[in-house]
């Protein structure tokens, strides 16, 4: 229960590092990126001094709190949670990446919004890949007419698909919906467009989502411990 940020890091790096040579993919084919929401600044120094570069956050007024304590290291920042239109300045000006995107009108506003100073806002589309109404996400069949309106905006840059399946327990189970992500980014490539990242598999679903092709694992609680939801700001 009470293993340090350090050692719980470890391990996950040996579980991505155990799966990747399970499913003979290269070892540094899979990026830990650390989910730190409801986290404090000093558990993710913590974090960052342990070596761990990239950290993902969902709510955004929390996010730029850490951002502004941080704001000395070179931490890479990702935001994974909902995008609302009036809230997406602090979002280009900030964040390195986005894995959230599920409407046009939000990569145009963060394409504006992105100042000329900095490097393109990597983008990855949220695909709903269970059609599921609560969800964010669009239909994998819109992906294909989205990309190309994206790929037309300068200040970003589009760099794959992201998905958050309803969970479950087995592993063949979990590689599902993880297995149809990866098909459908397959099949965008046969259309000439082509996207490197794979964004899927969280604490419960790493392997699963190694085993499905991978590129960037979204972990929380397997290196930070149960959430304390009291950290999060109304
Ligand atoms: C919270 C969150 C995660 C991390 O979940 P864990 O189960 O704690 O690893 C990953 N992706 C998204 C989009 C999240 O909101």
């Amino acid at each position: 229960m009470n293993e340090s940020i350090e050692s719980r890091l470890e391990e996950v790096r040996t579980l991505i590092a155990d799966s990747c040579a399970e499913y003979e993919r290269p070892e540094d084919s899979v990026r830990l990126l650390a989910v730190s929401k409801t986290r404090t600044a000093e558990e993710i120094m913590t974090a960052f001094t342990a070596g761990q570069l990239c950290f993902g956050e969902s709510y955004l007024q929390e996010a730029i709190n850490k951002i502004d304590q941080l704001k000395d290291t070179e931490i890479e920042w990702h935001f994974i949670g909902r995008v609302q239109s009036n809230k997406t300045r602090p979002i280009a000006e900030k964040f390195d990446w986005v894995h959230s995107i599920d409407k046009l009108k939000h990569a145009q506003r963060l394409n504006d919004q992105r100042p000329d100073s900095m490097p393109p806002l990597n983008i990855c589309l949220q695909i709903n890949i269970d059609n599921e109404e609560t969800k964010g996400g669009i239909k994998p069949e819109q992906a294909a007419e989205m990309i190309q309106q994206i790929s037309q905006l300068p200040r970003l840059k589009l760099r794959g698909l992201m998905t958050l399946p309803s969970p479950t327990h087995h592993i063949d189970e979990q590689r599902e919906p993880f297995h149809r992500l990866r098909e459908l980014r397959d099949q965008l490539a046969t259309e000439a467009l082509p996207l490197e990242t794979l964004s899927i598999g969280m604490s419960d679903d790493m392997e699963a989502a190694i085993a499905e092709g991978s590129t960037m694992v979204r972990v929380g609680t397997a290196i930070f411990g149960p959430r304390n939801y009291q950290n999060k700001p109304k």
